[in-house]
């Protein structure tokens, strides 16, 4: 993993406005690194930043990547892209007072991100500590991933 990060970014609609206030907050570092957001969360993020920057995203250089809205599959384009060792960490503000309509997706980002390793916050105080660490600023870091070669050999044994 490089010092440059690919940072990917969604809140559900509760908790859109504490992640706003979470990029107000990190905006400066969040320029370093590449975003990319479901989809409303992405207009969010992009109308955060230019509050900050007091010009475009584009002008300012930032790198941002806007998906389907979660909804509309945006939570599958990030799992996939999690698959194919595309993103390096997951901040995602899933709200636990609501049911959502597509459960089964934020079920399946969230089960990818375990299963590949990717550093996931899930809430504020996380995604404090997370964006603080050396690990994310400053160093390479290499998570490890189970190796499963072996899951794949017996499956295709038993077949
Ligand atoms: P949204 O999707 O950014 O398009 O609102 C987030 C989600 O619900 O997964």
């Amino acid at each position: 993993m490089k010092t440059t990060k690919t940072l990917a970014l969604v809140a559900h609609d509760n908790m859109k406005r504490d992640l706003a206030e979470w990029v107000a907050w990190n905006w400066a570092n969040l320029l370093k690194h590449k975003l990319v957001c479901t989809g409303t969360t992405g207009r969010m993020v992009e109308r955060t930043l230019l509050e900050n920057l007091g010009e475009s995203c584009e002008n300012a250089g930032c790198d941002i990547t806007l998906l389907k809205s979660g909804p509309l599959g945006g939570d599958q384009q990030l799992g996939s892209m999690i698959a194919e060792g595309k993103v390096d960490a997951l901040i995602f503000f899933w709200d636990p007072m609501s049911a959502q309509p597509h459960d089964v997706d934020v079920k399946a980002l969230l089960r990818l991100a375990t299963l590949y390793n990717v550093p996931t916050a899930i809430n504020r105080s996380t995604a404090d500590f997370l964006i603080s660490s050396p690990l994310f600023n400053e160093l390479e870091y290499e998570p490890v991933v189970k190796d499963y070669k072996e899951y794949i050999e017996r499956t295709l044994t038993q077949a």
